[in-house]
Order: structure tokens, then C-alpha cells, then sequence
């Protein structure tokens, strides 16, 4: 289905859990986490983390087993194999980092359907631990997006923009967004939606909760789900009533040309 770009979160959209959290979590690290939390911005305490992770003798081979155990539901895998199969462009824009990500999508083997993966940049050091940098090229103290709404590593909607800017750019003007996601951070970009597009909020998570609280800020239409089985029939209900209805389009489109086609009425001699 040729103009339909499909955006997901990451973490407790495709994934079931959170995967900073569930790396945290396994690595018996939760507690320097949470003490570090109130002071530290999210995406610097990560590498802060990986440094501590590191330092327990955890290598990198461990922390991506640790991702491999995530839970994800097959629903998810389904709904995106289907979207990618329907011609859809599927992309994700992440908090989390680029080695979380490429891990488990790789390893379940859908990271082909994605045509690009906008999130946090990271690599392994020549000491074998893992750096988590920001996505945004710019310290903390200056963010470079200059939204209030997104933390200075990152502005989900400035992504969004630059996605449909490139789209223009590449003579694709009438592309129809379907943005999925739960978190704060898929506010930003659920108010950059128009009036074509469509936005599909987790149920009871903090991005529905935004979106719900003032439906008069979003222009796209809101498309709720609650887990991966509901995530994998609204979205396909989304593309199928989109194509049904470019269809119709094209249709009406090649009727009313065929009727510009038409030799004028000759005029009645008076
Ligand atoms: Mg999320
Ligand atoms: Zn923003």
C-alpha cells in the first residue's frame, strides 16, 4: 500500500516491556538506577548504567541475550510482517538506544521491515561496554530541538517533520501517518499529525491520556488499542479502509477525467 508510512514506538508498543528497564532490571542494577534517577536525565543515566553493568563483569553478548528473553507478542510480529507485506513504510522512532533495538527486532526476525530506525545512537568502546549517546547532537543543558514538550535528547516530533519533509522532497506529497505509540514522548508527535493521518494511542497510558484530555489539539484521528492483538486488527483495519478508500478515489478521479474526455455538446443553431 504505496503512501501509508507507518511509526512505531519502541518500548511497551512493539515490545511488551520497557527495555531499558527490563536490561536494568536483569542486570540486578534497579536500585543505582532509581537512586540516580531524580538527578540525572534519562539518556545520560543509560550510559551511566552500562558503565556500572560493565564494571559487574556483564559484557555486551550478556546484555543482548538479556534483550533476546524481553517479552514480545506475536501479534505485534504479525501486525508488522502483514503492514511491511501490504507496501506499507514502516519505521520506528525510539527513546531507547540503536543496540536494544537492532538486537530483538534481529532477533525475531523482522528488523527488515523497517525502513529506518530513528533513536539514540549507540556503540561499543574499545573496552567492551556499551556508549548510549543522545539522538539530538547537543549537550543537555542546550537542547537543539527546542520543544518544551520532549526531553533534550530528543523531540519525536521534530523527527516526524523531517520524515515528511524528505517524503515531499521525494515527490511523495500524499502520504497518510499512522503513528503508534504509548508514552509522553509520542505526544510531541501526535500533535504534528493532520488531518489525513492517524494516531494510535496505547489505552490508559500517558500518550492517551494526553490525547484524550484536550481531543481539540489533535487533528488526526484517534485510534485507541490495548495490546498486541488489538494493536494488529486496528492497524490493519487502518491500511485495508485506506486502500478501499484510494481506490474509490482513483476511480471517481478516472470517471471525471473520461468525462473531460467527452466532445463538447455541439450548440443548438438558433
Ligand atoms: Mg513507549
Ligand atoms: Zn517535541
Amino acid at each position: 500500500m504505496a503512501g501509508i508510512v507507518v511509526v512505531f514506538d519502541f518500548d511497551l508498543t512493539i515490545l511488551d516491556v520497557d527495555s531499558d528497564n527490563w536490561v536494568i532490571d536483569e542486570c540486578g542494577a534497579t536500585e543505582l538506577f532509581e537512586s540516580l534517577l531524580p538527578t540525572t536525565p534519562w539518556n545520560s543515566l543509560m550510559d551511566r548504567m552500562m558503565r556500572d553493568i560493565h564494571s559487574k563483569g556483564r559484557t555486551i553478548e550478556d546484555i543482548g541475550e538479556c534483550l533476546k528473553r524481553a517479552p514480545l507478542d506475536p501479534h505485534i510480529i504479525e501486525a508488522i510482517k502483514s503492514a511491511h507485506a501490504l507496501g506499507c513504510d514502516l519505521r520506528v522512532v525510539s527513546d531507547a538506544n540503536r543496540f536494544f533495538i537492532e538486537t530483538i527486532l534481529k532477533h525475531h526476525g523482522f528488523l527488515d521491515c523497517f525502513s529506518e530506525i530513528n533513536t539514540n545512537p549507540s556503540y561499543v568502546d574499545e573496552e567492551g561496554r556499551l556508549r548510549i549517546l543522545p539522538f539530538h547532537d547537543d549537550d543537555a543543558t542546550k537542547p537543539s530541538h527546542g520543544c518544551s514538550l520532549c526531553p533534550p535528547n530528543m523531540c519525536k516530533g521534530a523527527i516526524i517533520e523531517r520524515i515528511r519533509s524528505s517524503l515531499v522532497d521525494e515527490g511523495k506529497k500524499k502520504v497518510q501517518f499512522i503513528y503508534v505509540g504509548d508514552g509522553k514522548g509520542d505526544y510531541c508527535p501526535s500533535l504534528k499529525l493532520s488531518e489525513a493521518d492517524c494516531v494510535m494511542p496505547r489505552k490508559n497510558y500517558a500518550a492517551w491520556d494526553l490525547i484524550t484530555g484536550n481531543m481539540d489539539l489533535i487533528k488526526a484521528k484517534v485510534h485507541e488499542w490495548r495490546d498486541g492483538e488489538d494493536l494488529q486488527r486496528v492497524l490493519l483495519q487502518l491500511i485495508h479502509r485506506s486502500e478501499r478508500l484510494k481506490i474509490i478515489m482513483d476511480c471517481k478521479h478516472q470517471t471525471s477525467s473520461s468525462h473531460e474526455a467527452l466532445p463538447q455538446a455541439l450548440p443548438v443553431p438558433h
